[in-house]
């Protein structure tokens, strides 16, 4: 399953990196994915799109 952060949506709050460190990674204050991450692999990320308090995470 690929993953995006949308950066309009991203208020930085770092939530989805402290849940998921293996799949999201802060840079410039906004979450992205970690380079080669995906959620097949990571148990957590769900739980990490669910967290984030401006819905910035689309799993597909
Ligand atoms: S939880 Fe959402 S708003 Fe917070 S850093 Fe992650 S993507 Fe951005």
């Amino acid at each position: 399953m690929a993953v995006k952060v949308d950066q309009e949506a991203c208020i930085g709050c770092g939530v989805c990196a402290d849940i998921c460190p293996q799949v999201f990674e802060m840079k410039d204050d906004k979450a992205v994915v970690v380079e080669g991450a995906n959620c097949d692999d990571a148990g957590c990320c769900q739980e990490a799109a669910d967290s984030c308090p401006t819905e910035a995470i689309a799993i597909e």
